[in-house]
């Protein structure tokens, strides 16, 4: 860890917190969901009031896809952006949505919240230092088979150009695995929070990329201290144009929602 300088935790023990819109992020307990990518008006307003309605303080949904195949959806791009403009002005809810080219990320800015660096770019550097050059908060996914300083170098790049609101996101790593898409890495939240000040959250949606295991995943996450969830949901998973298998429908993320917070409290008695 002896190239970090700006994301190690020092001795005054002192944690990042990140304000966006009404919720503290590393002090308020973050919740982002929605669909993994935006595609109808219809999709984005129906399943940004529910996930609402169900718990969730932030909207995620992509409307710049980096897809493993060019011929599959690569999302909306500007259209996209103005539907969670649209979704914002109704719920309310701060929007978290991702960045893929440096080109883009001051006009992207105007729309979001919370830019979001995925997995397969974590370490495109050029991106890292452009949204460095920005105050939004970035969220920096892990890269699927890197390390934890190889992570927290490329937070370092981010908080080096001068951008110090930086969220960490699990979103599983590639083992020997394949009855998971990923393996979710839950020791990395504690081995996050004992090395750098920056809150950390769990994706268990692409981590695992089974339905059936995002709620227990998701509660564990919680039990291992993370500092938020972000969760795929759609209206109509059986119709979405990106990642069906995992979205959970609005129904199953409230009951698990009723569970996390719960839970949440509990820990919190601890
Ligand atoms: C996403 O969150 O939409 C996404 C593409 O995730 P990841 O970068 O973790 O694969
Ligand atoms: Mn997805």
């Amino acid at each position: 860890m002896n190239t970090l300088k700006l994301t190690m935790l020092d001795a005054t023990k002192k944690r990042t917190i990140i304000q966006v819109g009404n919720v503290k992020v590393g002090e308020d307990f973050v919740v982002i969901a929605g669909p993994c990518s935006v595609e109808t008006e219809e999709q984005t307003l129906i399943t940004a009031q529910k996930v609402k309605e169900a718990g969730a303080n932030m909207l995620r949904g992509g409307a710049f896809k980096p897809r493993t195949s060019p011929y599959s959806f690569q999302g909306l791009g500007l259209k996209g952006l103005k539907i969670l403009e649209k979704a914002k002005k109704e719920t309310g809810l701060p929007i978290v949505t991702e960045v893929l080219d440096p080109r883009d990320v001051s006009w992207v800015a105007e729309y979001a919240d919370i830019l979001q660096v995925g997995a397969r770019n974590m370490q495109n550097f050029s991106l890292l230092k452009e949204v460095g050059k920005i105050q939004k908060p970035i969220l920096l996914k892990r890269g699927m088979d890197s390390k934890l300083q190889e992570w927290l170098n490329c937070a370092e790049y981010i908080l080096a150009e001068g951008n110090p609101n930086v969220i960490l996101c699990e979103r599983g790593i590639r083992t020997f695995e394949t009855y998971t898409r990923n393996t979710l890495d839950l020791s990395i939240v504690p081995s996050v929070k004992e090395t750098s000040h920056l809150p950390i959250i769990v994706d268990p949606t692409h981590s695992t990329g089974k339905l059936s295991l995002i709620a227990p995943m998701s509660l564990a996450a919680v039990a291992a201290g993370t500092d938020g969830l972000m969760i795929e949901v759609h209206y109509n998973p059986k119709e979405a144009l990106c990642d069906k298998e995992q979205a959970m429908t609005p129904e199953s993320f409230n009951s698990l929602m009723t569970k996390v917070f719960k839970l949440k409290t509990f820990m919190e008695s601890l």
